[in-house]
């Protein structure tokens, strides 16, 4: 069984469609020499590293008072390279199935919380993209969520049995349907059931860009192409209260490190090795011929517990989907702990081909062409929940990463809390900060088997006594 080893980003990646063309900022350095001394260092320039500068930058504007602290963002590869650059564009927030669990483990306020902590990101987002006018196709879109087994459409409706009991805000805007209803709603052949929300799609890359670019205009220092190697105590033994980040470019003396390191963060917080593990995904976009259908809406495929695919139209008419988990799932080695971007997996090349012709009505004569496919590294968290906060026994250590492929509908508040926790030094208990997100001593110290793991092991197990019988 594989366990975490020390997991950086490779040298080298595929190339997904969002960054076939870069900005300037992609191998953007502010100075030619990395400086030895910064109030705070961000490790990362994904989305949850630019979202954290963005809000710092942000709440500094509103307080005239305070002088910007000098803060330096450190990412290893050209920036937005990780997971946030090569995504299926989907910001599609979750309104009733995480909430289902934890208004089973945490009760009605806190399942509220995590339910509209990810429904507002969507208004959030686009108040923030219109009034910068950034560039990187925004639009609000209806999805479908749809699911193609029976099971999957029993535990979805009695979840929503239990969000309406309990009056779970996101659950009201939800319009449900079965069966044939759902195969007409949805267009999908085989739906068992569609829940059709709001939710919306953009070009990550360009938002992030635009955040950094922003950021390194508003006086913060970005350097790319600089590999953290450690962070340690500076003068060991003594009570200065400093951090060492030590880089491949040389060392920086800081008081505050936040990590936004998503799936590689157990290289540098080796504790959380079997609690944030990079798990490998792959996207494609379609190129479908001019007379197919027009595809309005956004999609969520659900077929069985552990496979299920996403994807958003673009403006172009072309397609991004991503996950064909079908392919690969059987080989753990393919895609659990595993960093390596820059191969596709065994398997998910196929996947794509016939997509829509396989799933879409009115689809099954039209030309649709494989156009690009890359991978990306997620980071699974062992509960589903990113850890967003102090990081346990290390002073002005902050973490916000482990978003479980689903970062998009989580980032920006999430870094907003930070934020708030940074300057401030108010706990997490008094920032807009779901409880599930915490990063307690007793979920920091949790053992156990992770959780993207024991499933896995459940369906294996599984197939396998089907197969004797
Ligand atoms: C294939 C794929 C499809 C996805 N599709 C969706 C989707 O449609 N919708 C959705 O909501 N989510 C999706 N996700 C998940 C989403 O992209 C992530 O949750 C989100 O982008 C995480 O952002 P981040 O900034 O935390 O991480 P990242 O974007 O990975 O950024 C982390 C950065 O830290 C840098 N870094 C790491 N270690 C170091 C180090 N030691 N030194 C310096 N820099 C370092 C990395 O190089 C990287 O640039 C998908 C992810 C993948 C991989």
């Amino acid at each position: 069984m594989p366990t975490s080893a020390a997991s950086f980003p490779t040298s080298h990646s595929t190339t997904p469609y969002w960054r076939n063309e870069v900005k300037p900022i992609d191998e953007h350095r502010s100075t030619e020499g990395i400086p030895s001394y910064a109030d705070l260092v961000i490790i990362g320039a994904g989305y949850a590293g630019a979202a954290i500068a963005h809000h710092l930058l942000e709440r500094h504007s509103s307080h005239h008072d305070q002088s910007l602290p000098s803060i330096v963002i450190l990412e290893a590869r050209e920036a937005c390279s990780g997971a946030t650059g090569r995504n299926g564009g989907h910001l599609k927030p979750d309104p009733f199935s995480r909430a289902a669990n934890v208004l089973k483990t945490h009760g009605k306020a806190v399942a509220e919380h995590v339910a509209s902590f990810e429904a507002r990101q969507v208004q959030e987002v686009r108040a923030f993209v219109d009034y910068e006018e950034i560039d990187c196709d925004f639009e609000e879109v209806t999805v479908r969520d749809v699911c193609l087994y029976p099971a999957g459409r029993d535990k979805i409706e009695a979840d929503l049995v239990a969000l309406n009991e309990a009056d779970i805000s996101t659950a009201r805007s939800l319009e449900y349907s079965s069966d044939r209803e759902a195969e007409e709603i949805s267009g999908v052949k085989g739906a068992k059931s569609c829940l059709t929300f709001n939710a919306a799609r953009l070009w990550p890359y360009r938002l992030v860009s635009h955040m950094l670019e922003k950021a390194v205009s508003r006086g913060i220092n970005l350097q790319t192409h600089t590999p953290v190697t450690s962070v340690r105590p500076t003068g060991e033994g003594s009570d200065v209260g400093l951090w060492a980040v030590n880089t491949s470019r040389g060392s920086i003396e800081c008081s505050t490190v936040i990590y936004a390191t998503n799936a590689y963060t157990s290289a540098l917080v080796p504790e959380l090795k079997d609690k944030i593990v990079p798990v490998r995904g792959t996207v494609a976009r379609l190129l479908p011929a001019t007379d197919a259908p027009l595809l309005n809406d956004s999609y969520m495929m659900r077929f069985s517990e552990f496979e299920y695919d996403y994807m958003i139209s673009r403006p172009d008419g072309s397609i991004i989907v991503g996950g064909a988990k079908r392919d690969f799932y059987d080989e753990l080695n393919e895609w659990y702990d595993v960093c390596d971007d820059s191969r596709l997996m065994k398997g998910a090349t196929q996947y794509f081909d016939g997509y829509m012709q396989r799933h879409f009505s009115g689809w099954e004569n039209c030309d649709v062409l494989t156009d690009q496919i890359w991978t990306g590294i997620m980071g699974y968290s062992n509960d589903g929940f990113p850890y967003v906060g102090p990081v346990n026994g290390k002073p002005g250590q902050y973490i916000c990463a482990g978003f479980t492929g689903h970062g998009m509908p989580q980032i920006f508040l999430s870094a907003k809390a930070i934020a708030e926790m940074v300057i401030t030094g108010v706990p997490a208990a008094e920032v807009d900060l779901p409880l599930p997100y915490h990063t307690s001593p007793e979920r920091w110290s949790r053992q156990g088997i992770h959780g993207s793991l024991q499933q896995w092991q459940a369906v294996s197990e599984r197939a396998a006594t089907r197969a004797r019988l």
